[in-house]
């Protein structure tokens, strides 16, 4: 019997694994699929406070990890298949192995969805990305391309503008799931070029190991043609990894968890932190930021219900 697991070893659960370390809690980090999240993914981060001349993502993750064992935190590797939350304690299965814990927080993000076409998995990183706040600056003075027609589309290829000498938005209709306004803002902006009903094939070059530029297909009439880019910005929505509580927790009709004060859900004893349960600010300081809320009142309860 654990007083407390942790599902997820990104920014939000490895915080949560330090608090809750640091409060002699003995935390279980199951670290899942996207062992380190979606910092794992990304190159130089230069936005978390504290370093001046940005960290890499894996490095951060790493250092985090290390200071989450250094209180005591304990870390395996694989992923829940199956979650009890219906009576406490909790139950978990991972692999072969049952878990019981008191305490459940849920930091298992959420994934960003992927076009799948071929020369994108290799390139992750390396030019292909689905964050332009995380690495929009490496392309300064330089052609990039958005694809997407949502808000998250517009907010991105607007981000962009500031940076990239010009930014390609790409959409496979020729109507938008963003909003008037950003819609409005993205189509004012002149270094933003919209191509539409139109998708992407390809992505080159991975023998290079960098982003050389796309294939494109408009989807009505067939056509063909390439384009030279040097970023690719897939923003067609993040898909959160909440499966596992559907029918026990309250989700949105996206699957992202419902919280309250920030980090409880609708069950006493479970709480939720980092993309999982943000839609809106997804930002690797703000992950932090609620798991150190949800180990905070995972403590607190603990020691209410034990003293
Ligand atoms: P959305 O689901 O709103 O939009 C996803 C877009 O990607 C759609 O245009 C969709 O096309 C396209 N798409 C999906 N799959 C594919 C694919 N396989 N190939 C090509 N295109 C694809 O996701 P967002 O992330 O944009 O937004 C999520 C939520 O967050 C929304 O509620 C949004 O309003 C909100 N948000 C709000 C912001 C703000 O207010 N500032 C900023 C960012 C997000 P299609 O339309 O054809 O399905």
């Amino acid at each position: 019997m654990r007083d407390v697991v942790i599902i997820g070893s990104g920014c939000a659960g490895l915080t949560a694994a330090i608090y809750t370390a640091r409060a002699n809690l003995k935390p279980l980090v199951i670290e899942g699929v996207e062992t380190g999240g979606q910092l794992s993914l990304t190159t130089l981060v230069e936005n978390f406070p504290g370093f001046p001349d940005g960290v890499q993502g894996p490095e951060l993750i790493e250092q985090m990890k290390k200071q989450a064992a250094r209180f005591g935190a304990e870390f395996k590797s694989g992923e829940v298949v199956r979650a009890d939350a219906s009576r406490r304690p909790f139950q978990l299965t991972i692999a072969r192995e049952e878990v019981q814990t008191r305490i459940l927080i849920i930091a298992s993000g959420a994934s960003a969805r992927w076009l799948g076409i071929e020369g994108e998995r290799s390139l992750i990183g390396k030019g292909v990305s689905s964050c332009a706040t995380c690495d929009g600056a490496f392309f300064r003075n330089q052609r990039v391309m958005v694809v997407g027609g949502g808000d998250t589309a517009m907010e991105e290829a607007l981000f962009l503008t500031r940076f990239a000498s010009r930014v390609d938005l790409v959409h496979r209709r020729d109507q938008f799931r963003a909003s008037k306004i950003m819609l409005d803002r993205a189509r004012r902006n002149e270094k933003i070029h919209f191509t539409l009903d139109t998708v992407v094939d390809e992505i080159r070059d991975p023998a290079r190991g960098e982003v050389s530029g796309v294939t494109l297909r408009n989807v009505i009439s067939g056509e063909r043609w390439d384009e030279e880019v040097s970023a690719v910005f897939v923003a067609i929505g993040h898909v959160p990894n909440s499966s596992l509580f559907r029918g026990q927790l309250d989700m949105d009709t996206d699957g992202y968890l419902i919280t309250h004060d920030a980090v409880r859900t609708n069950v006493t004893g479970v709480f939720a932190c980092g993309d999982v349960q943000d839609r809106v600010f997804r930002q690797a300081v703000t992950a932090a930021g609620s798991g150190c809320m949800a180990a905070i009142m995972a403590e607190r309860l603990l020691e209410a219900e034990h003293g």
